[in-house]
C-alpha cells in the first residue's frame, strides 16, 4: 500500500528539519526511525520535538512548561471526579552553599540526585517536575487527605538520608522544604492558586527551620473567595443550560 502523502514536502524550505535535527541529536533523544520524509517519520520528529520541550535538560524531569500543563489537567480532573489530588513543591535548603563550597558543576550533581530521589519515592503516575532553579513540583493525584502527610515525609526523608558525590571522596547531604496543598474537590480552582496554596505551605516550612513538611490543613474554610468566586460562576452558568 502507498504510504499516506505528507501534508507537506519533507524538503519544504519553511520546515526547517535540519535544526529540528541537529537539535534533537545534541540532546541525546532518539532520532525518529522509518522513512526519512515518511509520514511516519515526521510523526516521530514531531513526538521527539515534544518529548525535549517538555523535559528539564539538567534533571530529564518535567520541565514548568509540561508542570503547567499537567496541573491544569488535573484541575479539570479533580472538579469533574471529586477525588483528592496532592500538589507538593519543594526548594532545597541552603543550596547557595553547595554552589559556593563546591562549585556550580557540584551543585548540578545535587540537583540531578534530588531529581532522582523524587522520582524514586513517589507512584508512576505522579508527575514530578524542576520548575525552577533548584524547586521541584509534585503532583499526585488520587492522593488521599490522610496520606499527604505521608507521603510527603517520605520524599522529605529520601533526599535527607541520600548522600551525593560532588567530588572523588567527598560526599554531601542536603535537605529539602516542601510545602503541600489539595486541589479543593468539587470546586473549580486554577493552577495560579493551587501553586500559591503549596507556596505558602513551603514559605512556612522554610520560616520555621527547614527540612520540613507543611501541608495546607484540607478544610472547607481554606477554599480562597476567588474560588468560591469561581465555583459561583460554574453554577451560574449551569444554571442556563
Ligand atoms: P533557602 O534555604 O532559603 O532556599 O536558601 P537557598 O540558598 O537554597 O536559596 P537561594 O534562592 O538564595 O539560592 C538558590 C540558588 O540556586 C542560587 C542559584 O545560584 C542556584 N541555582 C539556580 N539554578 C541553578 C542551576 O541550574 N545549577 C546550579 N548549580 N545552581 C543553580
Ligand atoms: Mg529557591
Ligand atoms: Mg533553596
Amino acid at each position: 500500500m502507498d504510504p499516506s502523502p505528507l501534508p507537506l514536502p519533507a524538503d519544504a524550505p519553511g520546515l526547517r528539519l535540519e535544526s529540528a535535527l541537529q537539535l534533537l541529536a545534541h540532546s541525546g533523544v532518539a532520532l525518529p526511525g522509518g522513512e526519512p520524509g515518511s509520514e511516519a517519520w515526521l510523526q516521530g520528529l514531531v513526538d521527539a520535538l515534544v518529548e525535549i520541550s517538555s523535559r528539564d535538560a539538567l534533571t530529564g524531569l518535567a520541565n514548568r512548561r509540561a508542570f503547567e500543563l499537567a496541573l491544569a489537567r488535573e484541575i479539570d480532573r479533580v472538579a469533574r471526579s471529586g477525588e483528592p489530588a496532592l500538589l507538593l513543591t519543594l526548594d532545597i535548603d541552603h543550596f547557595k552553599r553547595v554552589n559556593d563550597t563546591w562549585g556550580h558543576g557540584a551543585g548540578d550533581q545535587v540537583l540531578r540526585a534530588v531529581a532522582a530521589a523524587l522520582v524514586d519515592s513517589v507512584r508512576p503516575m505522579d508527575l514530578v517536575a524542576r520548575i525552577g532553579g533548584e524547586e521541584f513540583a509534585i503532583i499526585l493525584p488520587n492522593c488521599a487527605s490522610a496520606f499527604g502527610e505521608t507521603v510527603a515525609e517520605r520524599v522529605r526523608r529520601r533526599v535527607e538520608h541520600m548522600p551525593v558525590a560532588v567530588a572523588p571522596g567527598q560526599q554531601l547531604n542536603c535537605t529539602v522544604s516542601i510545602g503541600g496543598a489539595f486541589a479543593p474537590q468539587w470546586v473549580r480552582s486554577t493552577p495560579t492558586l493551587w501553586v500559591e496554596r503549596a507556596d505558602q505551605q513551603l514559605y512556612l516550612a522554610k520560616a520555621q527551620g527547614r527540612n520540613l513538611v507543611r501541608l495546607e490543613p484540607t478544610a472547607v474554610s481554606v477554599v480562597s473567595n476567588e474560588e468560591r468566586r469561581l465555583l459561583f460562576e460554574t453554577f451560574q452558568f449551569q444554571d442556563h443550560e
